[in-house]
């Protein structure tokens, strides 16, 4: 006799989340799909300041926003809300998978999963991550390989963020630096520097950028000697060039060795 499982629970709701990454700020730069995303739902779900750079999308919408570090509240309520049967927008500013809110999401949906019962539907939007947004505007800093390490210690023990500098600093990447400085961080960034400069010359181009694609955007192309000279906060994303990177003109390159020198 064949025995029929019967599954009666009683049947939850289920709606859909978007993970969305909504680019590094000006709206030329968010996707079609990721405004698609956002229009098909019903709620948006995000950190505010990423939220005021989309208000325009966003007007008609049921809106859930929350300050910087209540990223695990703010994803708890998207899933919440998509268990409920409504269609969810989570928005990341940049790429949704770096550095960002889809990990977080996809965590606390396994966290709860006990092996049985619905999960909403998930659909991640990628976006221009600051690296992208801050490379094009250097010229090409990122044409051969690099590392890119987050200067935040609020989830990574500093050792941990010092033992990968050493590491990408002595291979030769390409280093991209995220978070590079807080209000209680300020000493991070000196200790970075100092860190890869054991690896490469004082002349090694850098690469400051701030809110890019945003009002008020800088750019800075300098060296490792004089990068802390300039203004850097946590709108910023520096690179630092690796042993073969040089600067010509307003621009900041790294050969890939198609033309040899
Ligand atoms: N998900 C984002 C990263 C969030 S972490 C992404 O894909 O880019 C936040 C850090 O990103 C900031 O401290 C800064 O280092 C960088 N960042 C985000 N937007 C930026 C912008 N418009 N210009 C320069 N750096 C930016």
């Amino acid at each position: 006799m064949n025995h029929i499982k019967i599954n009666n629970q009683k049947a939850e709701r289920i709606g859909k989340i978007y993970i969305v990454g909504t680019g590094p700020g000006n709206l030329d730069y968010l996707t079609p799909s990721a405004k698609r995303a956002i229009e098909r739902s019903s709620y948006v779900v995000g950190y505010t300041t990423y939220l005021e750079l989309i208000s325009e999308l966003i007007k008609d919408k049921r809106v859930i926003s929350t300050g910087m570090t209540e990223e695990i509240e703010r994803c708890r309520k998207a899933i919440e809300l998509a268990k409920e049967g409504a269609t969810v927008s989570i928005i990341s500013g940049g790429d949704p998978g770096i550095y960002a809110m889809a990990g977080l999401i996809f965590e606390l949906l396994k966290l709860d999963f006990k092996g049985y019962g619905a999960i909403p539907h998930i659909e991640v939007i990628p976006g221009i991550a600051a690296l992208n947004a801050c490379a094009s505007r250097l010229g090409a800093p990122l044409m051969h390989d690099f590392a890119s390490i987050s200067l935040s210690d609020r989830l990574t023990p500093w050792e941990v963020i010092a033992k990968r500098l050493e590491a990408a600093a002595s291979a030769d990447f390409v280093i991209v630096l995220y978070n590079p400085k807080s209000k209680g961080r300020v000493d991070h960034i000196s200790l970075a520097a100092s860190i890869i400069r054991k690896y490469r010359p004082a002349t090694t181009p850098v690469g400051i950028v701030k809110q890019a694609m945003r009002d008020g955007e800088t750019i800075i192309i300098t060296d490792l000697e004089n990068m802390l000279t300039y203004d850097i906060d946590m709108q910023t994303t520096i690179i630092v060039g690796n042993s073969q990177t040089y600067i010509w003109l307003n621009w900041m390159i790294t050969p890939r060795g198609y033309i040899v020198r």
